[in-house]
């Protein structure tokens, strides 16, 4: 075992601070990576905050960050996927069963046995639950350890891993492309980056939120039309016209009004959680034939297969980087939406504690 520098928060009211954890010395088939940069995802603070407790309670102390980018220091006897140097990245997961039907699919991402990379019980024992990437370095199986193309920004690749994937995988599992009518629904961590994989397969693009003054930057984004969505007159306009709809929008909202703007065997899939359920009418998604689901992240080797996209056609988020001591001003930040699109924390910092 080594220890490293991280942030951790003791209670479900104390913030974010100063810490060494400890990390276990890389197994044969381990990558030892030094964190460059680590985005700051909404999860993260709701896991920080106990906000999921019903659902999945926080164990303290919390180390978060899911969104990992940083550098190989190390290698197992067995790792062939990576060497000393090369450039990595993390996303939510560390482990998996391997065996399930759903991990024979390449869909770690569906697994029940899965190992979070932040919160789940620690298989190699080396603490309670895993720590997350607000830490100077980590040890992960080469298996869901991901190549970063070395073209882009890292700080700007960091939510990929994340946000990224979360958008990525359910526009290309129903198929959006040239001649898709497509909408991304809210225009934040994740709706930024829905608009610039829709526009990237090249669909019509177009962007629903409730602010009139986020229609220039959707644009900028790639966005080919915005709607404000609380102009009932628009949204009636656009009825049935839409072949694809992915509802980021993590406040609560009237789902059916969306579900009008379907086409039939039209998909509207939910990939941000609002706390409480949606109330569907029934006759919206049978009038239409239409569908409603969700999705949530994506496999390893779609996570991959996004990377190299993003490389390919030069697409990372778009973030703000801060110091690591910065984070406690971010996720208050954050709740009111006050970030465009997408917090990066820059790991250098840690050294300085
Ligand atoms: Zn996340
Ligand atoms: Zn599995």
């Amino acid at each position: 075992m080594y220890k490293t520098n991280a942030y951790a928060a003791q209670s479900e009211t104390s913030p974010l601070a100063a810490t060494t954890i400890p990390r276990r010395e890389p197994t044969d088939r381990d990558v030892q990576i030094d964190i460059l940069f680590c985005g700051i995802c909404h999860s993260d603070l709701h896991s920080v905050r106990n906000e999921w407790k019903s659902i999945v309670p926080t164990v303290y102390p919390i180390v978060p960050g899911h969104e990992i980018v940083g550098r190989v220091a190390k290698v197992g006897s067995a790792v062939t996927r990576h060497k000393v140097g090369d450039l990595v990245g993390v996303g939510c997961l560390v482990d998996s069963d391997h065996t399930c039907p759903n991990c024979k699919d390449h869909l770690e991402n569906l697994c029940p046995n899965q190992v979070l990379t932040f919160g789940s019980p620690d298989r190699h024992k080396t603490a309670p639950v895993t720590y997350g990437g607000y830490s100077g370095s980590v040890v992960v199986d080469e298996h869901f350890v991901l190549r970063v193309p070395t073209n882009l920004d890292l700080p700007g690749v960091a939510p990929l891993l994340c946000a990224g994937i979360t958008t990525y995988s359910p526009l290309r599992r129903w198929g959006v492309t040239k001649g898709k009518r497509v909408g991304v629904m809210g225009l934040g961590g994740l709706g930024h980056m829905g608009v610039k994989f829709a526009h990237a397969f090249g669909a019509h693009t177009t962007v629903f939120t409730t602010s009139a003054g986020k229609a220039e930057d959707a644009r900028r984004l790639g966005a080919d039309e915005v709607i404000v969505s609380k102009d009932a007159g628009a949204m009636q306009q656009a009825a049935g016209t839409f072949d694809f709809l992915l509802d980021t929008i993590a406040a609560d909202h009237d789902i059916n009004a969306f579900l009008n703007l379907l086409k039939h065997d039209g998909t509207l899939c939910l990939v941000g959680a609002p706390q409480k359920p949606i109330s569907v009418a029934a006759f919206t998604l049978l009038m239409g034939r239409r569908n409603l689901c969700g999705s949530n992240i994506g496999g390893i080797a779609e996570t991959q297969e996004m990377l190299d996209f993003c490389g390919a056609n030069n697409i990372t988020a778009d973030v703000e980087v801060i110091p690591m001591q910065q984070v406690n001003e971010a996720y208050d930040r954050i709740v009111k939406s006050d970030v465009k699109y997408r917090f990066a924390i820059d790991m250098a910092s840690l050294k300085v504690q």
